[in-house]
């Protein structure tokens, strides 16, 4: 059994029975563990009360449909609804909600907390994931669990864990996972198809990245990709960031970021890792945020890129000079 935070499970659980209507709500641009941390709660909440209307709200994508299909709605209906909110702490990047009249918010997230509060919030800053918090939601409350939903949750906690490997994955993670694969009985070994599969294209555009990519003397890794380069290797806007972290572990690389050109909206999307010193407020600085060793931005220009880059290269040369840590 693990440590739990009952108070709060108590609390989630109390309020998903208090409402009839639920909007469940991620981050723009979802990866793994947004979608499927919305989709499994919202199943879960239907297996467990089938008189409830629960709806999983923002834009799909198609490549994570396996996660389940996402709920169009129509916001008159969904007014006074109570609006979880999931792995996302900042109000402007939650997905799908704009106009919508809910009556209440609640948060559960594995981000630093920013301006998404809840009366209910249960933000941990030491779970890997938005999954791993709804596994143990699910596990210590009466919520129902079935394969599928298990199945989606370990897919998240994998994805966003980077498969147990990135410094948030702690025994509770092992111990929440393994409450999970014992209740649901989940052949797990058969599902990463469904998270690394992937196209030639995407593979020759991880060769194009690593054989561009700039590397300063003070351990930044940097690459601008122009829309072009996203067209000619047929990838998207969301390819960049999905591959960042097989960059980790290379010697020479303390920072590394990929500000990839999204033509549409005139603006770049930045990813940040670091496995050095912490890169959240430098992001901030940005129009960005995230986790303190994974982050993201969102700049205008190309004197933005310059002062980004320069910034980034400035902490690397104090974090090798010792004049800051990692903590
Ligand atoms: P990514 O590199 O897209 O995987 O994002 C890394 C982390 O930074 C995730 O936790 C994101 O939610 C967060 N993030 C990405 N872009 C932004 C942004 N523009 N503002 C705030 N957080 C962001």
């Amino acid at each position: 059994m693990f440590k739990i935070n009952n108070n709060v499970i108590k609390k989630i659980y109390k309020k998903i029975k208090e409402y009839d209507k639920i909007v469940i709500a991620r981050h723009v641009g979802p990866d793994p563990d947004a979608i499927a941390s919305q989709t499994a709660l919202r199943d879960s909440i239907r297996l467990t009360f089938p008189n409830k209307d629960v709806v999983a709200v923002g834009l799909g994508v198609s490549k994570f449909k396996y996660y389940g299909i996402l709920d169009k709605i129509d916001n008159d209906k969904y007014a006074g609804s109570l609006l979880i909110v999931l792995d996302v702490p900042n109000i402007h990047r939650v997905d799908g909600i704009d106009g919508l009249k809910y009556k209440e918010i609640m948060k559960i997230d594995h981000h630093p907390a920013e301006d998404v509060k809840g009366k209910v919030d249960w933000t941990d800053e030491t779970a890997c994931s938005t999954c791993q918090m709804i596994a143990e939601l699910i596990l210590k409350s009466p919520l129902k669990l079935d394969t599928k939903i298990a199945g989606n949750l370990y897919l998240g906690v994998v994805s966003d864990s980077d498969r147990f490997l990135l410094s948030y994955t702690t025994p509770k993670t092992f111990r929440v996972m393994h409450e999970l694969l014992v209740k649901s009985k989940l052949e797990f070994t058969s599902l990463y198809n469904y998270l690394y599969d992937r196209s030639l294209d995407e593979v020759r555009f991880q060769g194009f990245l690593s054989t561009n990519m700039k590397v300063t003397d003070n351990g930044l890794g940097y690459i601008v990709i122009p829309n072009s380069i996203i067209k000619e290797y047929n990838v998207d806007l969301a390819t960049p960031s999905n591959l960042i972290n097989s960059f980790n572990f290379i010697r020479e690389v303390i920072v590394w970021t990929f500000i990839t050109e999204d033509a549409k909206n005139k603006a770049y999307k930045v990813s940040i890792r670091s496995h050095g010193p912490i890169v959240n407020s430098t992001a901030a600085k940005y129009n960005g945020g995230g986790h303190k060793y994974a982050s993201g931005a969102r700049l205008t220009s190309e004197e933005e890129i310059d002062s980004f880059i320069n910034d980034l290269d400035r902490l690397c040369e104090e974090y090798k000079r010792g004049s800051i840590s990692n903590i």
